[in-house]
Formats: C-alpha cells, structure tokens, sequence
C-alpha cells in the first residue's frame, strides 16, 4: 500500500540468535512485510552457554548482540539498536541452581549492568534490560531483585538512556516508576516490555495481541509494539514471529488507528529512546 511507504514500523523487544535460530531469515521476514527498525535484546546469558562468575563473563551475549544488530541493520530499510542487559530470572538460577546466596546474586547482576553501560556510554547500545522475576520468590529474593533494578536505573540516569524491563504481569508499575524518578530517571523512560494494553506507571511495550492494540489505541496513551521475538528452535511457537509488528501495523491503519501508530513507531521511540526512526529510513 503506497501510504505505508516511509513510514517506520519499529519492533521495540526481540532477540536473534543467528547460531541456532533463524537469525537473518527472521529479519528479512520482517523487513518484506514492511518492517523498518528493530530493538534486539540479549538473551539471557545461560541460553548463550555463558554461566556467568563475574560482570565481565556478560561481555560474550553483549558482544554477540553487538554483532547480530550490525548485519541486522544492513538488512532493514531503517536500522537495529541493542539493549543489553541481565534477565533478571538470572536471579534463580544463581541462588537455586549455584549457591549464591541473595547478596551474591544481586551484586554479579548489577556488575552485569555496569558493565552493559559501559556499551552505552561508548555509543554501542541504545538502552539497558533489567527488571525482576514474574513468578513468586522467597522475599530476600525479591528484595535483590529490585536492588538490582533500582540499579538499573541509576546508570540509566547516570549514561541518560532508556530502561527496558521484565516484571510481573501488571497492569500498575507506579511504585517503580516512583524508584526511576527517585533514581533521576524519568519514568516514561523506563519501558515494561511484554505489556498488555494498559498499564500506569511506565512506558508499556505491547505484545501484539489485537485486543491489547485497541485498548491500548484506546487509552490515548504513548505506547510501543514488540513480539518478544525468541528465535529459539526448541520453542516453536512460543512467541510471536517477526512478521508481526508489520502486520498488526497494517491491521491497526485499517482500523482507523493511524495516529496511534505513528505515535508508537515515531514520537514514542523518539521520547523514550532518543531515536529518529525517521530519519534513519532509506
Ligand atoms: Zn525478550
């Protein structure tokens, strides 16, 4: 459709893993359904074979990332940007799994974080990952988890960059948005990927799922779109494909939410993030 060229269509959370998923395959999906800008998160660090001892053992899923968003870009009309983080379900596997204790863990995930700033304050990222678990945990657990994003949001005040989030299911974050203002963070940019079409507090990045998309048109509020993308081959199906930011995309135009979009492929990613997707196109 003529009126979809130049237009940005901008996947705010996914991850490519050219080694064992589809990598490159996923992007060019996505770039022929009219896809134009990408956020490409690490994976978890285990996923990657990194069990991590020491902040520097990260480098390895930031470095990866840095890579796969270099040959992304040269694939889309737009470009890639990384966000690196720690996935705060890092926390489990480390006290359930390795025998660190709660203070251990918290300590190795914010020095994780320092040192995915570091990529952000030479240029190299666009923003930080963090959050904590969505499932239930014995509270001293809980307690280093927000420790950890509270961190979090101290170098995203300290390196001026966005943070993305995993949390819970909920549809009010204001107690950490709250935590991000304390920390010098503006809370609209701390973004809560995995989002349903609601949500106060932070920024939410909604899952494409269509009844989510019209509440959220609904709300009137600033939103982003992602898929959660895994590319993992042994999770088929557990998550959106890439096509379908564009797709909802052009379902959302046809349903007469043309200024929602461009909100959450536009001004949103710029008020967050500090990206022109427009600019960047062609
Ligand atoms: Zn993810």
């Amino acid at each position: 459709m003529s009126d979809d060229i130049g237009q940005p269509v901008l996947d705010d959370h996914l991850h490519l893993d050219p080694e064992r998923g589809r990598g490159m395959d996923a992007v060019d999906d996505f770039a022929r359904l009219g896809g134009t800008h990408l956020l490409v998160v690490n994976k978890p660090s285990w996923h990657l074979g990194v069990e991590a001892d020491d902040p520097d053992d990260f480098r390895a899923a930031f470095e990866t990332t840095l890579d796969v968003v270099a040959d992304a870009s040269d694939r889309l009309e737009g470009r890639a940007w990384p966000v690196l983080g720690v996935h705060p379900g890092l926390v489990s596997r480390l006290v359930d799994d390795r025998g660190f204790d709660p203070a251990e863990a918290r300590e190795l995930m914010a020095g994780g974080l320092e040192v995915a700033a570091e990529y952000v304050a030479d240029g190299r990222a666009l923003a930080l990952k963090s959050g904590r678990p969505h499932y239930e945990v014995a509270d001293a657990v809980w307690d280093a988890s927000n420790a950890v994003m509270r961190r979090a949001f101290e170098l995203g005040a300290d390196h001026d960059c966005a943070v993305q989030l995993h949390t819970e299911a909920s549809e009010d974050l204001r107690e950490v948005a709250a935590w991000a203002d304390d920390a010098g963070l503006e809370p609209h940019r701390v973004v809560k990927h995995y989002a349903a079409g609601r949500l106060a507090g932070p920024t939410p990045s909604v899952m494409c799922d269509k009844d989510d998309l019209l509440t959220a048109c609904a709300a009137g509020e600033p939103f982003l779109m992602e898929t959660d993308f895994v590319d993992d081959p042994d999770r088929p199906g557990a998550v959106m494909g890439p096509k379908t930011v564009p797709r909802r995309v052009r379902w959302l135009r046809e349903e007469g939410h043309a200024e929602a979009v461009r909100g959450a492929h536009v001004d949103t990613p710029e008020r967050v993030y500090g990206i022109d997707t427009v600019g960047t196109l062609g």
